[in-house]
C-alpha cells in the first residue's frame, strides 16, 4: 500500500486520495513516485477511513503540531474521509489541520463544501497558480470549464469561515504576474503566498 502519512521538511502530510480534477503541467505526480520519506504516494485503491486512521495511530505525532492534507491527489475529492480523519487527528493527537487544495471542491461536489470543511480546518492553502483565467486554464488543465471563477469563489467563502486562508503562486511567474496575482487575491480578502519552485 502507498504511504498515507508521510513527512517532508519537518511536516507531516496526509495522502488520502489520488483523485484530482486538474492535470497541472507542473504536477510532481508526472515525474516522481513519492515525496519526502514516502516510498510511493500512488495508492492501488484510495484508502478507507479505517486505513487512514490506522496510519495515524501508527505515526508518532510527537514534535508535529500540524497535519497537512496534501498528497498525490486533491484532498477535497475524498471529503468525507478528510473531515472524519481530521476530526480524529485533532481530537486524539491535538494537531491543527491545514488543507492544501486546488479550490475546486465546490465544483467537484456540486455544492458548497466550505461549511463542512471549516468544521475541521484551521488553515487552507489554495492554488491560484496564475492571475488570469486563460493562463490558469493553460497550466492546470482543469476538468471544469468555469474552474478559475469557481476557485476564486471558493477562496472567498473560505475567507469567511476558516481562520487562516492563503492563495499561492510559484516564483516562476513574472514579477508582473505575481503582482497581478497578489492584487487578485487581496481583492477577495486573501493573502498571497509566493512559493519557491522545487
Ligand atoms: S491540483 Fe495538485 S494533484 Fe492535481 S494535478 Fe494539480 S498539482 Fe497535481
Amino acid at each position: 500500500m502507498a504511504d498515507i502519512l508521510y513527512t517532508y521538511k519537518n511536516q507531516v502530510y496526509a495522502n488520502i486520495t489520488n483523485l484530482c480534477d486538474c492535470r497541472c503541467e507542473f504536477c510532481i505526480r508526472s515525474h516522481e513516485n513519492g515525496v519526502g520519506d514516502a516510498e510511493t504516494l500512488w495508492h492501488k485503491v484510495d484508502p478507507t477511513l479505517e486505513e487512514i486512521i490506522a496510519a495515524m495511530d501508527a505515526f508518532d505525532f510527537n514534535g508535529y503540531n500540524e497535519l497537512v492534507y496534501c498528497g498525490y491527489g486533491e484532498p477535497t475529492c475524498a471529503l468525507e474521509n478528510l473531515v472524519k480523519s481530521a476530526e480524529y487527528a485533532k481530537e486524539k493527537y491535538g494537531v491543527t489541520v491545514r488543507v492544501n487544495t486546488n479550490g475546486l471542491g465546490n465544483l467537484y461536489h456540486g455544492k458548497d463544501i466550505v461549511p463542512t470543511l471549516a468544521k475541521v480546518t484551521d488553515a487552507v492553502s489554495i492554488s491560484l497558480n496564475a492571475p488570469t483565467k486563460e493562463e490558469y486554464t493553460r497550466v492546470t488543465r482543469p476538468k471544469f470549464e468555469n474552474a478559475f471563477e469557481a476557485m476564486l469563489d471558493f477562496a472567498a467563502e473560505c475567507e469567511k469561515m476558516i481562520p487562516q486562508v492563503k492563495m499561492t503562486v510559484v516564483d516562476v511567474l513574472s514579477e508582473e504576474d505575481i503582482k497581478a496575482s497578489r492584487e487578485l487575491a487581496e481583492s477577495i480578502g486573501v493573502e498571497l503566498r509566493v512559493r519557491k519552485y522545487t
